[in-house]
Parts: C-alpha cells; sequence; structure tokens
C-alpha cells in the first residue's frame, strides 16, 4: 500500500489506472479506522479494482467549540491497518494540500433542503464543510465509487443527492453500520469517552432498537414515541439533541403511506457527540 501526502503523485497513480480501464473506489474517512470503516474498505474491493482510502479531519466541517482539535489522529496505526485489509492507497493530506487558497476564501459547495434539519440545524456549515471536501478529494481521485457509512444517514442521502444534482459519474455505495458488542455504532470519537460514559453509550441504541419495534408493531404515534426516547436519555444522563421518526427515502416526515421508516438520533455524553440511526424494515 502506498501512503500519500500530496496530491500530484496520487493523480499520477488514478490516471494510470485509469488508462488500463481500472475502476478505483475511494472511501473518504477521518482516520482513526475502526471495523466500520474497514467494512466499507472490503465494500469498495467488492466493487472496485483499486481502493482509496482517504484520511483528513476536515476543519471546513467543524464549527466554533466543537471537537476538531480533540478528534482522535493515529495516522500510523492507520496505515498498519489499511495494508493488511489491502488498500491501494492511504491519502493523507495537509489542510493546505486540500484547501490552497485557504480555508477562508476556498469554493464551496452547498446541498439545500436536506440539509436543514438534524445535524445541519445543530451544526450549521457542518455539511457545507462535508460536501465541499467530498467534491475535493472526487476531484482527485476522480473515482468510479464512492463508498460512504449508513452510520451517517443524512450525510448520505446528502451526497446522494450532490452526484445526482451534478451529474458526477460516480456511483455511490452504503455500507451497514458496524456495531460494537453492546449495540453502539463504533464511532473513532467514541474513544473520547469516560469509562462511565461508555457504559451510558451503549443507551441510545437501546431506545432507538425500542422505537423500531414500536413502529414494527403498528404503532404511529411518532411524537410520543420521540419525547419518550428523549426523556429516557435524558434519565439514564444524555444530553439528547434529536430523536426523530422520519420515511427513509427522503427524511420527510412519515406520511400514511409510509412503508420504510428510519429513526434519526443524536445525544452528547459530555463533551463527546454521537449519532446513531435505525432503519425498519431493517436492511
Ligand atoms: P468518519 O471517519 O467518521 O468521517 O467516517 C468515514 C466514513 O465511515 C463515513 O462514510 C461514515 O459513515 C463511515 N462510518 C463511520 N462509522 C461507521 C460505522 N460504525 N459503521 C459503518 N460505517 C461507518
Amino acid at each position: 500500500m502506498r501512503g500519500l501526502r500530496q496530491k500530484e503523485e496520487l493523480i499520477q497513480l488514478v490516471s494510470a489506472w485509469r488508462g488500463n480501464a481500472e475502476r478505483i473506489a475511494i472511501v473518504p474517512t477521518m482516520g482513526s479506522l475502526h471495523e466500520g470503516h474497514l467494512s466499507l474498505v472490503r465494500l469498495a474491493q467488492r466493487n472496485a479494482d483499486r481502493v482509496v482510502v482517504t484520511s483528513f479531519v476536515n476543519p471546513t466541517q467543524f464549527g466554533e467549540g466543537e471537537d476538531f482539535s480533540v478528534y482522535p489522529r493515529s495516522l500510523e496505526q492507520d496505515t498498519i491497518v489499511l495494508q493488511e485489509v489491502g488498500a491501494d492507497v492511504l491519502f493523507a493530506p495537509e489542510v493546505a494540500t486540500v484547501y490552497p487558497f485557504g480555508i477562508n476564501d476556498a469554493t464551496r459547495v452547498s446541498v439545500p433542503v436536506l440539509t436543514e434539519e438534524f445535524c445541519g440545524a445543530s451544526r450549521p456549515g457542518h455539511f457545507d464543510g462535508v460536501v465541499s471536501v467530498v467534491m475535493r478529494l472526487f476531484a482527485v481521485v476522480q473515482p468510479h465509487v464512492a463508498v460512504f457509512g449508513q452510520k451517517d444517514y443524512q450525510q448520505l442521502l446528502v451526497i446522494r443527492r450532490l452526484v445526482d444534482d451534478l451529474g458526477l459519474p460516480i456511483s455511490i455505495l452504503a455500507g451497514p453500520i458496524v456495531r460494537e458488542a453492546d449495540g453502539l455504532a463504533m464511532s473513532s470519537r467514541n474513544q473520547n469517552l469516560s469509562n462511565d460514559d461508555r457504559q451510558t453509550a451503549a443507551k441510545l441504541y437501546q431506545q432507538l432498537q425500542h422505537a423500531g419495534q414500536e413502529i414494527q408493531a403498528g404503532n404511529r404515534h411518532y411524537g410520543v414515541m420521540e419525547r419518550r426516547a428523549k426523556s429516557s436519555l435524558s434519565d439514564s444522563g444524555m444530553d439528547p439533541e434529536y430523536f426523530s421518526i422520519r420515511q427513509f427515502t427522503d427524511l420527510r416526515m412519515p406520511g400514511p403511506q409510509c412503508r420504510k421508516w428510519v429513526i434519526l438520533a443524536a445525544a452528547s455524553l459530555g463533551k463527546v457527540r454521537l449519532i446513531d440511526n435505525f432503519t425498519i424494515p431493517s436492511q
């Protein structure tokens, strides 16, 4: 596996691959890789000849007072695990490589509507940062396939819309959420949980599962279920941000014809913000 920090080298490499008619996949990450990321790399390998994993803690998707400075970073360990799994390239650029004109003067891309609620509402500018960096990474890697996790479900829909709306010739693939034994969705941020908070964190998934079972059983009192879940999360020491039952396809409020739902949730434990979601029926 090649570890690259400069985009020129990567551009040369991908153009050689393209010259050989090889299919290229990108797996964008912020590093500190865990089994969730590696499952996406394996999905990419099944759908392409070459896999480029990017590792970049993107400053433009963090708001003021968020955890950019304490976001875990572990490039050496990431290199080892990606070598084991057989990725072709780990691209870990510097900020100045990704934003040659500086962050303040950077060109931005923005997806409306889908970004208004949930993480978009609580983290203003977050999705502009995500979409803008993804466009920059697409421009360097020129992938045929891009792989994202269902873990960040709103982000997945936003990227799909970006690609559909701009007509980018890239297939978006989604990998299922990989969880710890107690159900907590794997996340690089879990490392920043205290021991006590780590125990509590599994409650988020338990509430998602519980609401999911009720919907499955025919309960359509969405508001009641949402309020109850939030108050249970508060009782267990979490600070719930949103817990919302929506249509799977477009994140709108479920209409009477809805047959597929997604429950989106975000909650904080101390300084760590967790997000998770649950699909009904399960995929
Ligand atoms: P991140 O490094 O957290 O920005 O995540 C990079 C990619 O990995 C995103 O597409 C995430 O949705 C995905 N991802 C993160 N955690 C998980 C997980 N537990 N299971 C599956 N995919 C994940």
